[in-house]
């Protein structure tokens, strides 16, 4: 017998404030799920602290809904698992095969990193732990239950959700959640990470639909983007310098979504025959899974229209008739001794682990090289401290000088800016009752919150790390 409901209550345990670590637990109609399962990305000291110590009991869960497979709202499962979570992990199809390479190579990462940081420390004693290794990553994957569109997820008589395409890379879904409430039935819409109106691949975001509740991502809440339409001309005037200057061209991207669109775009500018042939090579074994899952998935929800028809007139839009892979790490060293010019995309995105740190520690002192920054840095990252301008970085423990010339391109961006933001609240037939900001640095969500404000929506909550509140 199922007694009087209990209020519902959202509590926001990670991206409060900043952009990473994606963690929302919500107690409603029943039920404790936690909506994201992400890792905490930024400096050592706040990142061990943020990731190891989990604020609430992992085996009292009921489930765990995620948005989509980027490591900073997946990459937590396997600690989640290790730490005793036994429920389902529901995720859209596409999510799930990516998260199963996502957890593998994150894993291998964390152990890598780790081996590296306490050889480099080994005189000064300094000695860490992985955050997880094989085994926990695969534990985690063993609870994933991929789901279909319009399934509908019921982990408690009282909580049913469903997954809305979010728009934002492979898989990427909104999460709506109807709950029983003391106060009558409550629909919350979880945005997850948000896509744009119009980005190369992805079909954008489905309109919302009237909800009481809105979590709204705002990492790009204060500003609006380069279209898209300018990537071609700005790639092609990198890639003529790039072949005048015989230099490299280092590409730090996430593996998941922004290689495949540089890869697209690359592959679409071959179409051009006044453009110099410069040899690629993606120099990530992640990069080659998921452009495969890619390849897997060409007829899903998540690709537009247009992507889908190029792709059948192409025949090989993710151009491995043309793209050098590197698997190996003979194949990725045999880089370091190549002369330019050459374009490497390499991961991870922030510059955070990975082969990327080779790369960079060979080529940041060469003056003829570029460092093209096409994702988003978190605050704290090697990536954000190039990104920022520093003449000196430290990679793997030692000092570099910064001479390679560091440019950022943000027309791939795949989040919503302000406009695409505003345009998705206006979307909805009636205002939210309220609406809390995640995701975002406060310069940028309190900028989407006046902004919001301005249109008539109140004043948007912007929840601290570990704030609760009350659904009523
Ligand atoms: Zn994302």
């Amino acid at each position: 017998m199922a007694g009087p409901a209990l209020p519902a209550r959202i509590t926001f345990h990670g991206a409060a404030g900043e952009v990473t670590g994606s963690r929302h637990l919500l107690e409603a109609g029943g039920a404790r799920v936690l909506l994201d399962c992400g890792l905490f990305q930024g400096r050592r000291a706040e990142a061990a602290a943020k990731n190891r110590n989990s604020p609430f009991d992992p085996a009292s869960l009921s489930a765990v809904l995620l948005s989509h497979a980027h490591i900073d709202h997946c990459g937590l499962l396997p600690r989640l698992a290790g730490d005793g979570f036994k429920g389902p992990v529901y995720a859209t199809r596409e999510t799930a095969d990516l998260v199963a390479i996502m957890l593998a190579d994150s894993a291998r990462l964390q152990e890598l990193d780790a081996k590296f940081f306490n050889k480099i420390h080994a005189d000064d004693g300094e000695r860490i732990e992985p955050l997880y290794g094989e085994k926990e990553a695969d534990l985690a994957v063993s609870l994933l239950r991929p789901c279909a569109p319009g399934d509908v997820i019921s982990p408690s008589p009282g909580l049913r959700a469903r997954f809305l395409n979010a728009g934002h890379v492979l898989g990427s879904a909104m999460i709506q959640i109807d709950m029983e409430t003391p106060a009558g039935p409550r629909r919350l819409l979880y945005t997850g990470d948000l896509g744009r109106r119009e980005v190369p691949l992805m079909k954008a975001p489905e309109p919302p639909p009237d909800v009481d509740y809105l979590v709204l991502e705002s990492t790009y809440g204060g500003r609006t983007h380069a279209p898209s339409s300018e990537i071609d001309a700005e790639l092609g005037r990198l890639l003529r310098k790039a072949a005048a200057e015989k230099g490299k061209i280092i590409i730090p991207a996430f593996a998941l979504e922004r290689s495949q669109e540089i890869i697209v775009a690359l592959d679409r500018l071959r179409n051009d025959p006044s453009m110099p042939e410069i040899p690629v090579y993606v120099d990530s074994p992640m990069a080659i899974n998921i452009t495969e899952i890619f390849n897997k998935h060409l007829g899903g929800f998540s690709f537009d229209r247009e992507f889908k028809a190029y792709a059948r007139k192409d025949g090989d839009p993710f151009g491995f008739d043309f793209i050098k892979y590197a698997r190996s790490k003979e194949e990725s060293q045999a880089l370091n001794t190549r002369p330019g010019p050459m374009i490497i995309i390499s991961a991870s995105g922030m510059c955070e682990g990975g082969r990327i740190l080779h790369h960079l520690r060979n080529n940041i002192a060469d003056p003829s090289a570029t460092v093209l920054i096409v994702g988003y840095q978190a605050a704290g990252t090697l990536g954000r401290r190039l990104q920022d301008g520093q003449k000196k970085v430290r990679i793997f423990g030692l000092q570099h000088e910064v001479a390679a010339e560091i440019r950022t391109m943000p027309h791939f961006s795949s989040h919503a800016d302000r406009d695409d933001a505003l345009a998705f609240v206006k979307g909805l037939d009636r205002k939210p009752g309220k609406i809390f900001l995640v995701h975002g640095e406060d310069s940028q969500r309190d900028a989407l919150a006046e902004a919001l404000k301005a249109e008539g929506c109140g004043a948007p909550e912007k929840p601290g790390h570990g704030e609760s509140f009350v659904l009523d």
